[in-house]
């Protein structure tokens, strides 16, 4: 359970003074719902007021605090016209301009004749000097009380500076005293405040300076978020690991059948997986390892090699994929390996059904099916296996560390689990994604993959690209034409996909191209991608990479357009997409500018380099963590105050004082692990939290 310390901080922004259900929405769309949220959203600018020239002085479009006395009220002349205040000092003269005013209000603050002190943005307009809606206006008593430098949030549309930074500030009273959940030492070492100086020190910044991520309390805060990030990660992982597995070690004889049917041999790397899955397998305790390796790296077939252990061992298997196409296709690759090791497969989707599905979910349950393919319809309730042995998870980085607690939670006996993703990922992101997981890096390329010319371009050139095309198709190639999804809009995407689908169709033929987005139906997604990898049509035009793992090594051109809106790891992942077949493959970016110099250093990453590994490394030190993979639910990019590329050194010192915490206080429950249990929790661990016992 929550601590009740922290019960404020977890109450809703409705509950502040001033904060309605319409303002709740807004700040709960630029921040978040609740209080936590507020003071964990680190200004992103200032403002300074300290400015105070003379009216003739001030500079136009820079924040001026000015001390001016009041002259005269010239009301609006008509409903779309602005009332004017006249105001003078020795130097000059300035208007205070209000559309939709109040009238009475402001007769009131700015009374004739009156000093007072106003603070805003200068402006000149038709020969005035002139400020829009002042931000302060004040008597020279109350004029103290105006703060010198303002922090300035990220705001949503509808929101205002002023409402977002006084919900800021209510929510900063709020915070209780909290306990201190890191080592005196440490703090002393390292010259860091307690936790409540840090964070008002955090909305406090004094100055642009103050604003980076490299300040001692930002550090401190950062470090908070991190340790409560590894912390937990470490908590689940001892726990699922703790939990006995079993012993899987299968006798080679299905594998030696299988490996035999390949019409190629194992690489070094693959061979060096599947010892260490083996391993993992043959040990008492629970395997949870990832197979991290670029897309076409071969990891399908390390998959089926445990798989096929496991059923050596008398038990069964199961691999999951993150979309009934690719389902599919992994069935179709693992057919012809099960055939030869003479085991049984089976296809489970959400499209068995009927007296088809009851057949193959009583044949599960009898093991008259040795392994099944399929999607997360395989964690469902009313599947029952005779006896799982080994689930494989191929995510394609859509399942958060989440999730996949879930599913281990799901089967009855401890199940080992392999997970793979095609994303390769830094170290450091690992660390913070996969910190309860052993890793296995599938790095090089199986023999005989060629290397894809890369070539960056701009839309200007777009009829080169299409007369390209027309010239590749002619001689037989076939190409996908990717259209990037920006998920706000899906409407509008879509009809971008669609006009440049029915251009290439016009300028191709309407008979060679073909249209694959969300939208459509499964079947006819599938049937349009049959027909491609047929070769009934040639070009596929797709809205999103929903079907990125499709493979059609025929495919031997990749469009990407708009590539400055995509992920390196997405870009990369795209083009891994050809260059599967022996023909030589383009790949050609095509961006719309005028291109800023990250996102042309970015294009350059990807012309130059093919090693995922050091494309991920690139986007890293190029983008922040969080936008790394364009996904908070890839559970990369959930911090708030750490940002890796620069905080990389306090998640090594995090993860290091994790460790060493969970060996000396499993169940925290000294002093400094109540403290940490509240850590925990202030930072939406409650998952890893849940695991202890109470007291
Ligand atoms: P991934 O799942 O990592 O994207 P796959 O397992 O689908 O990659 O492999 C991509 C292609 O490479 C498949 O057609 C597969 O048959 C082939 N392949 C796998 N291992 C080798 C190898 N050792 N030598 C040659 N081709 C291989
Ligand atoms: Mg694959």
């Amino acid at each position: 359970m929550r601590p009740a310390i922290l019960f404020p901080l977890f109450a809703e922004s409705r509950s502040l003074a001033g904060i309605g259900p319409k303002f709740e929405r807004l700040i709960a769309k630029a921040a978040g719902p609740r209080l936590v949220d507020l003071i964990f959203a680190p200004p992103v600018g200032v403002i300074d007021r300290r400015y105070r020239p003379s009216i003739a002085a001030a500079e136009p479009g820079r924040i001026a605090t000015l001390t001016v006395t009041v002259q005269s009220h010239l009301p609006a002349r008509d409903r779309r016209q602005p009332m004017r205040v006249r105001c003078t000092d020795d130097s000059g003269t300035i208007d205070l301009v209000y559309f939709h005013p109040h009238k009475d209000y402001i007769e009131r603050q700015l009374p004739p004749s009156q000093t007072r002190v106003i603070s805003g943005r200068v402006e000149h307009f038709n020969g005035r000097v002139q400020m829009a809606h002042p931000d302060y206006v004040l008597s020279v008593n109350e004029a103290a009380t105006m703060p010198a430098i303002e922090p300035v949030y990220r705001l949503t549309e509808g929101l205002s500076q002023k409402i977002m930074g006084r919900a800021v500030r209510a929510a900063l009273e709020r915070v209780p005293q909290l306990p201190e959940w890191n080592d005196a030492h440490f703090l002393r070492a390292r010259g860091w405040t307690s936790f409540n100086e840090a964070l008002a020190a955090l909305h406090a910044p004094r100055g642009e300076a103050e604003l980076s991520a490299l300040t001692p309390a930002r550090a401190r805060l950062a470090y908070d978020e991190l340790l409560a990030n590894q912390l937990a990660l470490i908590m689940m992982r001892e726990r699922l690991r703790g939990r006995k597995g079993r012993v899987v070690v299968g006798d080679g004889r299905l594998r030696r059948k299988a490996v035999a049917a390949l019409p190629f041999s194992l690489t070094p790397a693959q061979l060096a997986a599947t010892a260490e899955i083996d391993a993992d397998m043959a040990s008492p305790l629970r395997m949870l390892r990832l197979l991290q390796g670029d897309v076409g790296s071969g990891k399908t077939v390390i998959a089926m090699l445990a798989l096929l252990s496991a059923v050596e061992a008398g038990m069964q298997g199961a691999f999951m994929a993150p979309t009934e196409l690719l389902a599919r296709q992994h069935m179709g690759a693992l057919a012809a390996m099960a055939q030869a090791a003479g085991i049984r497969l089976a296809l489970l989707t959400g499209r068995e059904r009927g007296a088809a599905r009851h057949t193959l979910l009583s044949a599960l349950k009898s093991q008259d099916i040795d392994i099944v393919v399929g999607t997360h319809a395989l964690f469902s309730e009313e599947v029952a296996f005779a006896d799982l042995g080994l689930a494989v998870i191929d995510e394609q980085h859509r399942f958060g560390v989440h999730q996949r607690m879930q599913l281990q939670g799901k089967g009855h006996a401890p199940v080992d689990v392999l997970v793979m993703t095609a994303t390769p990922i830094p170290r450091t992101l690992a660390l913070t994604a996969y910190g309860d997981m052993d890793v296995t890096r599938l790095t090089g390329r199986p023999p005989g993959r060629k290397p894809v010319d890369t070539r960056v371009l701009s839309a200007e050139r777009l009829d080169e690209v299409v007369s390209h095309l027309r010239r590749a198709i002619t001689a037989g190639a076939r190409a996908y034409w990717v259209c990037p999804l920006i998920e706000e809009s899906e409407n509008s995407d879509l009809a971008a996909a669609e006009a440049r689908y029915a251009m290439l169709k016009n300028a191709l033929g309407a008979a060679t191209v073909g249209l694959v987005h969300g939208r459509l139906k499964t079947a006819e997604r599938d049937a349009t991608m049959a027909a491609f990898k047929s070769g009934e049509i040639k070009l596929v035009v797709a809205t999103t990479v929903i079907e990125v793992g499709v493979d059609v090594p025929q495919a031997t051109i990749m469009v990407v357009e708009h590539a400055e809106r995509f992920g390196l790891a997405q870009l990369h992942q795209l083009r891994g997409r050809v260059g599967r077949g022996s023909g030589k493959s383009t790949c050609l970016l095509v961006y719309h500018g005028p291109l800023g110099e990250i996102a042309r250093q970015r294009l350059k990453v990807l012309r130059e380099s093919d090693d995922g590994f050091v494309i991920a490394e690139e986007d890293l030190r190029l983008r922040g963590a969080g936008e790394l993979l364009g996904v908070r639910q890839s559970g990369l990019a959930d911090f708030r105050l750490a940002e890796l590329p620069v905080h990389g050194e306090l998640l090594a010192a995090a993860h290091d004082d994790a460790r060493l915490i969970y060996a000396k206080d499993p169940q925290l429950k000294s002093a400094r692990g109540t403290a940490l249990r509240v850590l925990l929790y202030l930072f939406g661990r409650d998952e890893a939290a849940r695991y202890l016992t109470t007291g």
